[in-house]
């Protein structure tokens, strides 16, 4: 049985960006006859926007995607996190962190902009220093996967990532070990979610080898940018979905995705008819022209 899910970060309400790949993974999982979960990644409160994740919940029901079951809020989980942290600590995969952002700040830069570790502390914290993160021992065999939008993909996680964090300096889990455990708590089978995380993807995959999940089949759809050529969200500017232009955004959404619905349907046809035509291949890989909520103004 497919099992699906969207797992936004309430940091603000949907924007374009976010309901395309709100719908995609929808349409995904109602075009194969799957459950679709909503799962709130509250984790990061710095971050989180009191009012955003009730806001989303309005928003994906307006626009009629309705989700399966109760959402999910990874604030609420700290326990199951705990239990996976300690799983892989005892079998000595992970070791405690003393370096600072600023210590590891002249690090060689990995593909998604962050500091590849350069595996200050691995052999042990150095005298004197306090642990502050937990980070993941990674390996050296390439984690390779076929996304079903993107081909396939390899990545060596110790030299293109380095060992990575799982418990955060600040006390928070890190999403890496959230998400994993998370769709493998809920059964999730498909995960379909925006490009900007392609990049997470193998770390992910060999989290779940070594805590033996199951690994879901990943498509990964194209992030709307903005004219600059920045992901849309709350900072650059994107214009959250208002709730009377329901079928323009949907429209705008599916033709993003590559999908062709006929012209003037209201919103309730336009998601039927997504729904019983969805086509994943149609999804292009890359879109290199700025979203159209940007292209058009108004
Ligand atoms: N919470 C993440 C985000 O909003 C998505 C996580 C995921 O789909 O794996 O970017």
């Amino acid at each position: 049985m497919y099992v699906g899910r969207f797992a936004p970060s309430p940091t603000g309400p949907l924007h374009f960006g976010s309901l395309v790949a709100a719908l995609a993974s929808y349409l995904d999982a109602r075009a194969a006859g799957g459950r679709w979960l909503l799962r709130i990644e509250d984790l990061d409160r710095p971050r989180v926007e009191r009012a955003a994740a009730g806001a989303i919940l309005r928003q994906l029901e307006s626009l009629g995607l309705q989700w399966d079951g109760e959402p999910v809020w990874q604030s609420r989980r700290a326990a199951l996190y705990r239990a996976a942290l300690d799983a892989l600590a005892r079998r000595g995969l992970t070791y405690p962190c003393g370096c600072s952002r600023r210590e590891i700040a002249d690090s060689t830069l990995g593909a998604d902009g962050a500091r590849i570790y350069p595996g200050t502390c691995r052999g042990g914290l150095p005298p004197g220093r306090l642990a502050r993160a937990t980070r993941l021992r990674t390996g050296s065999e390439p984690i390779r996967f076929v996304d079903r939008v993107q081909g396939e993909l390899v990545q060596a996680l110790d030299r293109e990532v380095g060992d990575f964090v799982l418990h955060r300096a600040d006390g928070m889990f890190a999403y890496q070990l959230a998400v994993v455990v998370d769709d493998a708590a809920q059964g999730v089978t498909d995960v379909v979610r925006g490009a900007d995380l392609l990049g997470s993807t193998a770390r992910q995959i060999y989290l779940q080898r070594l805590l033996g999940y199951p690994e879901p089949r990943y498509a990964h759809v194209p992030v709307a940018v903005n004219a600059a050529g920045e992901k849309l969200s709350k900072q650059t500017g994107a214009l959250a979905i208002g709730l009377a232009q329901r079928e323009r955004e949907l429209a705008r959404a599916l033709a993003f995705l590559g999908q062709e619905p006929p012209r003037g349907l209201g919103a309730r046809e336009l998601l039927d008819w997504a729904r019983n035509n969805w086509r994943l291949e149609r999804v292009p890989r890359l879109r290199a022209a700025p979203a159209p909520a940007e292209a058009t103004p108004g």
